[in-house]
């Protein structure tokens, strides 16, 4: 990475990401359900990145970051450890770069996942995560061979890259009222609280954590980033255990407010994604929908923004969670 800076994260930081990512990942769609709208008496926009590359914008920060290195990081390649979205993301931009890229991913991984990263062109490492600490291992590749670790969302450029989504959504429906957006590290709240700043500073932003592990929550009521254990709940993109040091800084600065949902409201949304919406949405991706529901008419009469973060979800567990329902 490019040499870490102290200066904060500003607006400027995701405009100048935009222009840099712009012609290696997919505008996605903004789409509305007149359902929805008469429902909770509000114009809902939802930003569809379940149609971005990888199917989750996790494709913007890699590309973001990676984009960032210099000649020399380049050609000594990357690593990351994920066993989920980033890990693809990385995969895929490194690949895109000509760069090469090495993903630690616990041993028990589910065999798609590690398919689909392969299938990208990345060197899978397994680790066993009974026994073995995954930074560890990342940091061995780092020492040994000179990769530059690319973090999952504690990282500016990561953060920054996030942040194009909302950019693309305030500069295709002007400003809000509210924006709801997905939360596990905190990197894409960050990039959307940052874009808001420049193009909506009225806009209240909101980040939605699953209720089975409200770190982030604690960590804003409480202003010191607190650790939880690895939460139990189907929204598997955000079962992450502390906030990173970066999005801390901006949530704090520019959140309004944490919310959380839990797991049968997930599915409550992921159903309304899929029967009213036809839309294919991951459990983590339905997180700012599961929370525009939960505020139902008190939304009413405003602009909201939602970001739908994702869209990978095996279908056998689609079925599964949606016929338990
Ligand atoms: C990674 C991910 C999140 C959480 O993003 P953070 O930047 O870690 O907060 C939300 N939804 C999906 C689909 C993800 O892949």
């Amino acid at each position: 990475m490019p040499e870490a800076t102290t200066a904060l994260l500003t607006f400027d930081d995701v405009e100048q990401a935009a222009a840099r990512i712009r012609s290696y990942v997919n505008h996605t769609p903004v789409m509305t359900s007149r359902t929805l709208n008469e429902l909770t008496g509000a114009e809902v926009f939802f930003k569809c990145e379940n149609f971005q590359r990888v199917g989750a914008f996790k494709a913007r920060g890699a590309f973001n970051a990676l984009l960032r290195l210099g000649d020399d990081e380049r050609s000594r390649g990357v690593v990351a450890f994920s066993s989920g979205n980033h890990a693809q993301a990385v995969a895929l931009a490194a690949r895109t770069l000509g760069i090469a890229a090495t993903i630690v991913m616990p041993r028990d991984a589910p065999p798609v996942k590690k398919a689909a990263t392969l299938g990208y062109g990345a060197t899978v490492v397994e680790y066993d995560r009974y026994t073995e600490n995954r930074e560890e291992v990342a940091a061995g590749f780092v020492r040994g061979a000179g990769m530059t670790l690319v973090p999952p969302y504690d990282h500016a450029d990561i953060a920054a890259g996030q942040g194009t989504a909302a950019l693309e959504l305030f500069d295709e429906v002007g400003e809000l009222d509210a924006l709801f957006v997905p939360v596990g590290g905190g990197g894409l709240l960050a990039g959307s609280a940052l874009a808001a700043s420049g193009r909506s500073p009225r806009t209240r932003v909101y980040g939605v954590e699953p209720a089975a592990g409200d770190d982030a929550r604690q960590s804003f009521r409480s202003g010191a980033i607190v650790s939880i254990p690895t939460p139990d709940t189907i929204a598997d993109g955000a079962q992450t255990q502390r906030m990173g040091e970066v999005t801390f800084e901006v949530m704090r600065r520019l959140v309004t407010d944490m919310l959380t949902a839990d797991d049968p409201a997930l599915v409550e949304a992921m159903e309304f994604f899929a029967s009213r919406m036809k839309l294919i949405v991951e459990p983590t991706g339905c997180l700012g929908l599961a929370a525009v529901l939960a505020a139902g008419r008190e939304l009413a009469g405003q602009r909201v923004g939602v970001i739908v973060s994702g869209g990978n979800v095996d279908l056998a567990r689609f079925a599964a969670l949606i016929s338990a329902h």
